[in-house]
């Protein structure tokens, strides 16, 4: 044997020469075997790669048969192979004939070798082949020995998964992720993307993996763990985290994690082994992954999936690349996938070059898809796995209708893909081509089509999308967003920009509509039995009123010399408006008595999101300047039915007679008393819906920028007396069947539904 500490050292850089010669890919691994035999002194080493099914071919070898090659497979489990790369695990002995797992195979010839040694050849996760060595004599491979071979199988899944063994004795290597696959996840933001994988936090390939000096390894580990602590602690603190159960928990974990004494014990001993502090990481790292490998249970695939992400982490940290990929040079069709992300984070990219995002942990409700929303790129939650599944560069469609990444995508796909996307672009196009003619029904109708907003980044579409102004400012957006809570001024510059953007065209600002489903990572919120009957909306803000004068004396210094409209979210009894028109009225006097000029009008609006407001709708309309139907909470209130569950929140029809018949009686109560009437909810952004509310009487919708192409469309095409008369046949004959019926009649009148 060579020495045990030039051993791998020797074996590495030899490896490398021959990765970097000319020729095929199974003459250098034919090269490679030979290369091992001789500096490990033994007198067989075989390589057996991981196909698709599961088995394992042997792809090379030096000492058995060479008409073996490309002939012996190792079916799962099968064998000695089959156990090491079952278990993910070395197999040592020294009479490896006697052990219950072998497998003679009569064609490679080895019944005369009796001592063995195999290792796992692991990258990222998957096992992609196993690398063994023989002995004729029996003999024991002592620890050294058993470290170069797991070293020397780094270096050898770096080869194998750069894919150039592909072709080898003719036949093709699948591995695994090189393979096209198909994950599932949850749509957050619409839209088909395709392009190629960024992420989010990049990863470190380890490529000097033998130390030179020990003692310098040693202390640049102990800084690297000193840094990695000192920044998740900072993490923590910083608290502009996504909410609590989300990004918070992950951080926490790491947190514990990155203090266990057996995960930094069992890197140092690596370490000990003359392994650099990056290679000690990665082969802990690669152990863990072999334990996740062999535990089915969630729950510890999760614990090692959130140690896996702290070695990545702490590789950063020792190659010094600690950043997101936001600071490099992004490829123009960014598919970004991260495992978790904040909104802030995200904003932090250049958008131009972003087509989608992937993330694993995030949901509907989760900032970054409010985010994603706003920028406009298609988005996918929930997608369980896809970090681990992916390299930077692969491939990969996003299809945000359906909720599906397909990753490395054959040649078919992308061409399907590709002709959905050009088919959507040229619909785009059409509808940019609508953008400056108002939303004019056939009869004469005048439809005023607004766009809903809640961001600075989202002011663009307001221009792009033709929109008549912003019928719904979610002023929370902003909040959700911020690291901190926005302070006055911050918020005074905030709506000024607005109003600057929005130019001529009108902006109704809502009041924080903060609680239920949206938290602020910064504010104490109470744990609700039922927080979408909870403590939110105007309900909290006239209660911690600090909240709502801050925000009122912000819109009206904002809107100094202008036009200010504000509608307050959740309105439950006249009094809780008038408390909140009171409080702006005192905020007025407040400002003009400190010498602020006042905005040139304001009107104060309500929203129509409960129930109770039904029954008193002349109340309601005498006392506010206008009002605006929040018809996404409006309808779970109305069915009973929370919005943000999956399995009920589509389960009742809004085409249906309860909701056509409430929709008139506010619309009829809106002219009787002569003020505006809008409604902001998701139901303006469907065609067809749409078509419904202006069946009703509505005359200003406001909707997803995206929407108002289709729905401005809708609109040119429709006449809207002979749908008023339709509704009212349908109403008064009780129609079971209303959405089937309103598509007839677009069928039938050539509606445009997109
Ligand atoms: C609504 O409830 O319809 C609405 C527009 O408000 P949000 O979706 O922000 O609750
Ligand atoms: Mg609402």
């Amino acid at each position: 044997m060579p020495p045990p500490d030039a051993g791998p050292r020797i074996l590495i850089r030899r490896l490398r020469q021959i990765m970097a010669e000319a020729g095929s890919g199974q003459e250098r691994l034919d090269k490679i075997v030979k290369q091992i035999a001789y500096l490990m002194v033994a007198e067989v080493c075989s390589i057996y790669v991981r196909r698709q099914d599961g088995s394992l071919e042997l792809f090379a070898t030096e000492g058995l048969n060479p008409a073996a090659v490309h002939t012996t497979r190792m079916g799962r489990g099968e064998g000695l192979v089959g156990l090491i790369a079952e278990r993910a695990e070395p197999v040592n002995l020294s009479e490896a004939q006697s052990h219950p797992a072998f497998s003679f195979r009569p064609e490679t010839g080895e019944e005369v070798y009796h001592s063995f040694l195999g290792v796992p050849v692991i990258r990222n996760g998957q096992l992609l082949g196993v690398l063994v060595v023989q002995n004729r004599m029996q003999r024991h491979y002592d620890a050294d020995e058993e470290e170069a071979m797991q070293t020397t199988a780094m270096v050898l899944a770096e080869h194998l998964a750069s894919g150039d063994v592909a072709g080898a004795g003719g036949a093709s290597v699948s591995l695994m992720h090189g393979r096209a696959s198909l994950i599932r996840g949850q749509s957050l933001s619409e839209g088909i993307a395709l392009g190629h994988v960024v992420l989010h936090e990049p990863r470190v390939v380890v490529t000097n993996l033998v130390a030179d000096n020990l003692a310098a390894e040693r202390t640049r580990l102990a800084r690297a763990i000193r840094r990695l602590r000192r920044t998740i602690d900072a993490m923590l603190e910083r608290r502009d985290l996504t909410g609590p159960g989300e990004h918070r928990e992950v951080l926490e974990t790491y947190r514990m994690y990155a203090h266990d004494a057996g995960w930094i014990r069992r890197i140092r001993e690596a370490l000990g082994a003359g392994l650099t502090a990056e290679a000690a990481v990665e082969r802990v790292r690669n152990e863990t992954r072999a334990r996740m490998l062999r535990h089915a249970g969630d729950f510890w695939r999760e614990r090692f999936r959130d140690l896996d992400d702290l070695s990545d982490r702490l590789l950063r940290v020792l190659a010094g690349r600690e950043g997101t990929a936001a600071a490099d040079k992004l490829p123009e069709d960014t598919i970004l996938v991260a495992r978790t992300m904040g909104p802030a984070e995200l904003l932090d990219y250049d958008r131009t070059r972003l087509r989608g995002l992937v993330i694993e942990e995030g949901g509907l409700a989760s900032h970054v898809a409010i985010v994603a929303k706003a920028i406009g790129i298609a988005a996918i939650g929930q997608a369980a796995g896809i970090v681990e599944s992916v390299e930077g560069g692969d491939a990969v469609i996003i299809d945000a209708e359906t909720g599906e990444v397909h990753l490395r995508p054959g040649q078919e796909l992308i061409a399907a893909y590709s002709d959905k996307v050009r088919f959507r672009a040229r619909r785009q196009q059409r509808y940019a081509g609508l953008r400056s003619r108002p939303a004019l029904t056939r009869d004469g109708e005048r439809i005023s089509l607004k766009m809903n907003a809640g961001l600075i980044v989202d002011m663009p579409q307001l221009a792009e999308s033709g929109a008549d102004g912003i019928g719904l400012f979610r002023t929370e957006l902003e909040f959700m967003i911020a690291a901190r809570l926005p302070l006055k001024d911050k918020q005074t510059e905030i709506y000024r920009r607005i109003l600057d953007e929005a130019g001529r065209r009108p902006v109704v600002f809502r009041s924080l509509d903060i609680g239920g489903d949206k938290l602020l990572p910064y504010l104490r919120h109470d744990q609700e039995e039922n927080p979408a009957l909870g403590w939110r909306a105007l309900r909290m803000t006239l209660d911690r009123d600090g909240l709502l004068r801050t925000q009122v004396t912000a819109l009206l210094r904002a809107a100094s010399g202008r036009d200010l409209q504000i509608m307050f979210p959740m309105v439950s009894d006249i009094g809780e408006y008038e408390a909140a028109c009171a409080v702006v009225a005192r905020q007025q006097k407040v400002l003009a008595r400190q010498g602020f000029a006042a905005p040139r009008s304001i009107a104060l609006g309500a929203m129509l999101e409960v129930p109770a407001m039904l029954f008193d709708l002349d109340g309601l309309f005498r006392a506010a300047d206008f009002v605006s139907i929040g018809s996404n909470d409006l309808l779970q209130y109305l069915f009973a039915a929370d919005r943000s569950n999956p399995r009920v929140a589509k389960r009742y029809d809004p085409l249906s007679l309860p909701v056509l018949r409430v929709m008139t009686r506010v619309a009829e109560a809106a002219q009787q008393h002569g003020k505006p009437l809008t409604l902001c909810g998701e139901l303006a952004s469907r065609p067809l819906e749409a078509m419904a509310l202006v069946g009703v009487g509505l005359r200003s919708i406001s909707m997803a920028p995206a929407a108002i192409g289709p729905v401005k469309a809708m609109i040119l095409s429709l006449d809207a007396g002979r749908l008023r008369r339709r509704i009212g046949e349908l109403m008064e004959a009780g129609a079971s069947d209303v959405r089937a019926e309103l598509l007839q009649f677009a069928k039938d009148q050539n509606v445009e539904l997109g």
